[in-house]
C-alpha cells in the first residue's frame, strides 16, 4: 500500500512539474514553479519593453488606416523571443497568460480604452496541433488584468493557411486573403484590441481586420520583429 501511495505521489510529481516546470523554462535557472520564467529573465523583459519606442501613427499598421493604434511589449529578440518561442513550441501555454498579464500592467496608459479583446484565431487544425491558441493566452492574461472580456470566437479562421514564417511579404498577403470572416456582431463603437503574438509584416493582423466589422481596432502583440515598420 505504502508503495502505491509513492508511486501516485511520484507520478503526481512528474505531471505537476510537465505542467509548472521547477526552473526557468527560458534560461533553466531553478526558480519557484509558479513563476514560469525567473526573476532575471522578467526583469530583461521588462528593460526591452521600457526600451521600445511605443509605436502609433508612424507604424506600417497606422498607415494602413485600419488600426487606430499598435500597443507593443517589445521587439522581438534577446530574452522576449526565447519567451515566445517556448510559449508557440516548448507548450507553455501558462507563459502566454502572463505575458499578457504584465504587458497589461506595462502599458496601463495605452490598454486602458479597450473595451474588448480578440485573440487572432488559428485553424482548428493547428489548434489540435499545438493544444492551444498562443494569442488566446495572452488575451487571457491581459483579460485578467485589464478586467475586460475576451470575445473569442468572434473571428473564424476559414483557411489552414502555410507558415507565414517562410513566405515572402507578397506571399504572405496571398496565403492570407480570406483566410477570417466574423461569426456575430461586436457592439457599436466598441473600441477592440486584436491580439496576436509577433507582428512580422503586418499581413495576419491586416487579414483580420479586413474581415472585422469595425474601424475602432487596435493592434496589441508581444513583440514586433525587426524590419517591420
Ligand atoms: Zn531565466
Amino acid at each position: 500500500m505504502g508503495s502505491c501511495v509513492g508511486l501516485l505521489h511520484n507520478a503526481g510529481r512528474v505531471l505537476l512539474d510537465f505542467a509548472y516546470p521547477p526552473y526557468c523554462v527560458v534560461c533553466k535557472a531553478d526558480i519557484e514553479a509558479v513563476a514560469i520564467l525567473c526573476a532575471r529573465c522578467w526583469l530583461a523583459i521588462e528593460k526591452a519593453k521600457s526600451e521600445h519606442e511605443h509605436s502609433t501613427s508612424d507604424d506600417l499598421l497606422c498607415k494602413s488606416h485600419i488600426f487606430k493604434e499598435n500597443i507593443i511589449l517589445g521587439d522581438f529578440s534577446g530574452i522576449l523571443q526565447e519567451a515566445i518561442y517556448a510559449l508557440k513550441f516548448h507548450n507553455q501555454p501558462r507563459l502566454g497568460h502572463e505575458l499578457g498579464r504584465r504587458m497589461a500592467l506595462w502599458r496601463a496608459e495605452h490598454l486602458a480604452s479597450i473595451d474588448y479583446l480578440l485573440p487572432v484565431p488559428l485553424h482548428p487544425a493547428r489548434l489540435r496541433e499545438r493544444g492551444y491558441n498562443q494569442s488566446l493566452q495572452i488575451a487571457s492574461g491581459l483579460a485578467a488584468a485589464l478586467g475586460v472580456p475576451i470575445c473569442n470566437g468572434l473571428l473564424h479562421r476559414r483557411k489552414n493557411t502555410r507558415q507565414q514564417a517562410l513566405l515572402s511579404a507578397e506571399e504572405r498577403g496571398d496565403n492570407l486573403r480570406g483566410a477570417f470572416s466574423q461569426v456575430g456582431q461586436l457592439p457599436v463603437g466598441a473600441r477592440v484590441g486584436l491580439v496576436d503574438d509577433v507582428l512580422t509584416t503586418g499581413a495576419t493582423l491586416q487579414a483580420c481586420a479586413q474581415a472585422l466589422q469595425t474601424d475602432r481596432l487596435s493592434s496589441i502583440v508581444l513583440a514586433r520583429a525587426k524590419g517591420a515598420s
